[in-house]
């Protein structure tokens, strides 16, 4: 099962639709949590007796919640158009990685006990009896779509399939069938603040090293504070920017940004984690629960301002969850939420994106940079999912796609876009988000990630791309992994703000 050999995709000049092969994925699922880390974050430890009834309880419960789950089930008139959108689909060819019969797991069981002609004639509207073989389907099938969106871009009637995904793992945790790697992690940041679980005094080591690297590549003291009361800003970045590469380049771009500009600023050992993987699992409270440690660290640090680094799905929770769910913006009304958004600078966006900052500064002339020192990428950008589909930038519409690519013009001379269709609303997942970038799915990761790395494939061969910029520490993470199995290296995918810090001028 998941440890299976398999053969990675060839790359086609062009995007081929594959040929439909039966059960292609069957044989994939990631692991299980244990009992004890579903209790550890509140979930029934495993499928006791009783789980069909939990399941179609907490089904009953999010229909009765959300409108659109309801109108999603519903308003489907099965017209294809998102069969062939989903990378998954597109990279292994197994039918139920179509959007559509994504949906349609839920769809059968959603028949069967919540709608009149599904109770009383199911075999005639294609009703699904809740059995163990559906729900494993369920646990397989849920957990080879990345919620990123894509098809619900391509669909008439804009059903999200990313929701869908989000309420089906809601409903197996609630039944006790939960995820190891989302739910593990979960249960860290919880305990030690980050995903990474990096405890805070190896944090304050780290972010010392970093500073004594700055000094030797630069001669400059630039600083990498930790927990500074009454800084300007609260910088919460996702903690693979403490240690892996090339995710810390970016973090030293910040860094130096923020020392180029003379604004004070912090991370926080209690928040040290941009990342939120509630989002993944659909679960709101564990949503709101992670994102309460940011509140507050910002209360007690008592910042003006909090800007959000390179993290995709992190900017998606910010940008539409934090506001209502915790009070970073207007929203929340409970006394901590009024009282952080009194703290709050009310004359910037808050919470902010460190690509809105950084591009804010260009705009005004404050930064400069030696752009040639860049002259040796070639460089291509990558749109993030959750950045492109699911939340904005700046002032214009199209800002999420427009200010990366502004800030890459601006510090780089070679700038080439991917295929139009690849790129922006368009674009195609990494193949590791939404929880899946984990080793037990390697299969799909590398399967999934094949429309990406032919887009790809195309600029390397025709202007000798050599660097995929992106703004997410899971695609950089993904894509480090996934690019050598497409023969590509490994270190050709990188950050925005590594692009930034190596050609921004610093005075002492
Ligand atoms: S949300 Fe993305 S991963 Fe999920 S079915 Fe749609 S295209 Fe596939
Ligand atoms: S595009 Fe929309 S309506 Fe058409 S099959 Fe897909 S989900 Fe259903």
């Amino acid at each position: 099962m998941a440890t299976a050999k398999f053969e990675t995709p060839a790359l086609k000049p062009y995007p081929v639709i594959p040929l439909v092969a039966e059960g292609a994925m069957a044989h994939l699922k990631p692991f299980v949590a244990s009992a004890a880390i579903q209790q550890n974050i509140g979930f029934p430890g495993e499928l006791t007796e009783g789980w069909e009834q939990r399941a179609l309880a907490r089904m009953g419960e999010l229909l009765g919640k959300y409108r659109s789950l309801r109108v999603y089930m519903d308003a489907c008139v099965h017209c294809g158009a998102c069969s062939d959108k989903c990378h998954y689909f597109l990279g292994t060819g197994d039918p139920k990685n179509m959007p559509v019969a994504r949906q349609d797991l839920m769809r059968g069981v959603y028949r069967r006990y919540f709608t009149f002609a599904g109770k009383h004639f199911p075999k005639l509207v294609g009703a699904t009896d809740l059995t163990r073989e559906v729900f494993d389907d369920w646990y397989r099938y849920y957990h080879q779509c990345s919620e990123c969106r894509r098809c619900s871009v391509f669909c008439p009637y804009g059903i999200d399939t990313a929701e869908v995904t989000m309420a089906a793992r809601e409903i197996m945790d609630a039944a006790g069938l939960g995820q190891k790697y989302s739910n593990e992690i979960i249960g860290k940041v919880h305990r030690i603040g980050n995903n990474l679980g990096i405890p805070g005094p190896a944090l304050e080591d780290t972010l010392l090293g970093l500073e004594e690297d700055t000094k030797d590549e630069t001669g400059v003291d630039v600083r990498f504070p930790l927990d500074v009361q009454g800084a300007e800003v609260l910088l919460v970045t996702p903690s693979a920017d403490f240690f892996s590469e090339p995710h810390v380049e970016s973090l030293i771009g910040h860094a130096k940004v923020f020392h180029a500009a003379g604004v004070s600023w912090t991370l926080s050992a209690k928040a040290s984690e941009a990342g939120n993987f509630g989002m993944f699992i659909g679960n709101y409270e564990q949503l709101r629960k992670i994102a309460l440690r940011i509140r507050e660290a910002a209360l007690e640090l008592g910042v003006k301002r909090i800007v959000v680094g390179e993290c995709g799905h992190a900017w998606r929770v910010a940008y539409s969850f934090w506001n209502t769910l915790v009070g970073i913006g207007a929203g929340g009304k409970d006394p901590f939420a009024i009282e952080l958004q009194n703290q709050l600078d009310g004359r910037y966006k808050q919470p902010m994106h460190i690509c809105e900052f950084t591009h804010d500064l260009i705009q005004r002339g404050a930064l400069k940079f030696d752009k040639e020192k860049n002259d040796g990428r070639i460089v291509t950008f990558h749109d993030s999912c959750n950045v492109a589909r699911a939340s904005r930038m700046g002032d214009l519409p199209g800002g999420q796609f427009t200010i990366p690519r502004d800030i890459i013009r601006a510090v780089a001379n070679n700038f080439h876009d991917m295929a139009p269709g690849t790129i922006h609303e368009a674009t195609f997942c990494c193949g590791g988000g939404g929880g899946l970038l984990t080793d037990d799915l390697l299969e799909l990761r590398v399967k999934g990630a094949l429309p990406r790395m032919e887009a790809l494939k195309n600029v390397v061969d025709e202007h000798g791309v050599n660097f995929m910029a992106t703004i997410c520490a899971i695609c950089k993470a993904q894509f480090s992994k996934v690019l050598p199995a497409y023969g590509f290296d490994m270190g050709m995918v990188g950050g925005v703000h590594q692009l930034v810090s190596k050609a921004i001028r610093l005075e002492s």
